[in-house]
């Protein structure tokens, strides 16, 4: 019986103080973690086969041979995933790129993509997790539901927990306040706090609280009682440290992020605040560093003869939109299952490669799919936290199943 502290690769927050129980190499108890992370770590449904080719069992040789045959015979092969791969896999699924002259993107490009960059460019002012939990008296959550999405922003990381300049904790120290277009679980925790605000509302909200903000009357097209908005601007400009959690309902409603860069300007002329992403898988934040350090760029790269092009007909969606991907190696993915019908359909005309843990509806349809052992469960690596500090961790128990990193090394050999 083992008892250990472990990092759990859940979700974007990456905990660090998990403990779990295994034996003989099976998780039977998880504690600490919220129940995505039990799930994650102790429900994880395995494939039924490690090796398939055309959906029948074959030994590894023949998979990684088969892998290898797919990817030298494309000519624009598309590599996509990575998003909850470790660090190390990431610049591994780089370098197999830049041989294979591939095209490589992540969900970023339709996600939070703009926001990654605009952090690791320093355009955002940003802070940790840990400063949030010890001196943020102003939390905002602005198109997100932690409290569904990462379920322990609120409890570990952000509202409720005492900090070492916020000894009596939430609600006597801390203001928390929601921003959205529905009352979600995290609105309610907010109370008289939550601000609600029709679907596209937001960019026009910003432009009333940088009025408010600015002494100015603040309107909106519809209608939002400017006094709501001058008291939430007055919360906002008491601030000593303020944080804003930013989720994809605000990113997928404005057109460009001008609108957030001059209202975090405003806010950092009255007051203090920080911006952090709510990234959701456990590794999106390192893809996006990883291959910017590499090529200057988040995502939807193209490499040829060693330099890589950037543009969004470069990005998942464009490349089998467009229908100028030949194959297409998966890893960590699911894009048959969440992509639009009438682009993930491009897939099925198209040889595909799955590596995953668990059977989805993408390994289901592809020529080869190998199973992979669990990031963060059964390998170990490092991964970057939404707040962008670097986490390492072990694997919690063995397994037989090669890693994602094992893997992609073995068929770079094979090529
Ligand atoms: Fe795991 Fe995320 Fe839950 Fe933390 S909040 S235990 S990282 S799933």
């Amino acid at each position: 019986m083992e008892k250990n502290y472990h990092v759990c690769t859940g979700c974007g927050l990456l905990c660090d103080d998990i403990e779990v129980e295994s034996e003989n190499n099976i998780v039977n108890k998880v504690y600490t973690a919220c129940r995505v992370g039990v799930a994650h770590m102790k429900e994880a449904r395995r494939g039924e086969a490690d090796f398939l080719v055309d959906n029948k069992p074959v030994d590894e040789a023949t998979a990684i041979s088969e892998a290898a045959s797919i990817l030298k015979n494309a000519r624009n092969p598309l590599i996509f995933g990575l998003g909850t791969s470790t660090s190390e896999t990431q610049k591994i699924a780089i370098e197999l790129a830049k041989k294979i002259n591939a095209t490589l993107d992540d969900t970023s490009s339709f996600c939070l993509g703009p926001l990654a960059e605009a952090l690791i460019q320093d355009k955002l002012k940003t802070c940790t997790l840990d400063d949030v939990r010890n001196k943020a008296d102003v939390i905002i959550y602005w198109g997100t539901d932690p409290s569904d999405s990462h379920p322990r922003l609120l409890s570990k990381h952000s509202y409720f927990p005492r900090g070492t300049e916020k000894q009596r904790g939430w609600e006597e120290e801390r203001t928390a306040i929601a921003i959205d277009v529905r009352k979600s679980h995290t609105a309610k925790i907010c109370g008289n706090y939550f601000f609600q605000i029709p679907p596209k509302g937001d960019a026009e909200f910003i432009d009333a609280m940088i009025a408010g903000l600015s002494g100015k009357l603040p309107k909106t097209s519809y209608n939002y009682p400017p006094k709501k908005i001058l008291e939430l601007a007055n919360i906002l400009k008491g601030a000593k440290f303020g944080v804003m959690f930013v989720g994809r309902g605000l990113i997928y409603s404005l057109e460009n992020l001008e609108p957030l860069f001059k209202l975090m300007e405003i806010l950092n002329e009255k007051a203090n605040f920080h911006l952090i992403p709510m990234v959701s898988s456990s590794n999106t934040m390192g893809f996006n560093e990883n291959l910017f350090a590499e090529t200057g760029y988040v995502n939807s790269v193209k490499f040829e003869n060693g330099t890589a092009k950037h543009g969004p007909e470069y990005s998942v969606v464009e490349s089998l939109k467009a229908k100028s991907v030949d194959a297409a190696l998966i890893i960590g993915s699911d894009p048959l299952l969440f992509l639009p019908g009438s682009i993930a359909k491009n897939m099925l005309e198209i040889p595909v490669i799955s590596m995953d843990h668990c059977e989805t509806l993408t390994s289901k349809h592809s020529k080869v799919y190998i199973n992979t052992a669990i990031n963060g469960v059964e390998a170990g690596g490092s991964s970057i936290r939404m707040d962008r500090v670097k986490m390492s961790f072990e694997p919690v128990i063995e397994t037989n199943h090669l890693s994602e990193e094992v893997i992609l090394k073995k068929i770079m050999e094979a090529l």
